[in-house]
């Protein structure tokens, strides 16, 4: 009861987001201030599904698509070891698929204070790196299926062509 009236009284920090441009492809950054912390978000613009969901699975997630002009939720970080001065800052883009319970969405980054110039530039780069990688990843994991269905394929069409030829 008493940590239930404590978190209700706590107030609400008032957030100010401006949009900003970072100038690298396929991301987009917003200068958010929550508070007295100001925070600078970068997300990849790319829209990311579950792989599931890609190969025609209806029921899995499918692309969690952040445009340039959708700021995604930034909070505070509440766990893991991070190096530097904190208070250290997420961006919340990822979703859970709810078939495969993996965590699908566009990689974001975020940095303490209103970053401009080459410090914002490199953040998005960063991103933009992270969103490639991660399509690449997906585009492995996509032939590794197909290729799984083409032997399976293949394997039946040759087990079809032995019958054939061998029973005349
Ligand atoms: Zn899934």
């Amino acid at each position: 009861m008493a940590t239930s009236l404590r978190t209700a009284t706590q107030p609400i920090p008032k957030t100010i987001t401006t949009l900003v441009s970072t100038g690298v492809l396929s991301t987009a950054a917003a200068h958010i201030t929550i508070g007295d912390s100001l925070v600078t978000a970068v997300w990849s613009t790319m829209p990311f599904a579950c792989i599931d969901w890609l190969l025609g699975d209806t029921a899995s997630k499918g692309p969690v698509h952040y445009t340039s002009d959708q700021v995604p939720v930034v909070q505070r970080r509440s766990c893991g070891w991070l190096p530097g001065p904190g208070p250290h800052w997420e961006v919340v883009t990822a979703h859970r698929c709810e078939r495969c319970t993996e965590m699908i969405g566009p990689p974001a980054l975020a940095e303490p204070g209103h970053l401009t110039g080459s410090k914002l530039i490199d953040l998005a780069r960063e991103v933009a790196e992270l969103a490639n990688d991660e399509r690449e990843s997906q585009r492995r994991k996509l032939i590794a299926h197909l290729a799984g269905d083409t032997e399976r394929l293949a394997r039946s069409m040759a087990d079809h062509i032995l019958r054939m030829r061998y029973t005349n």
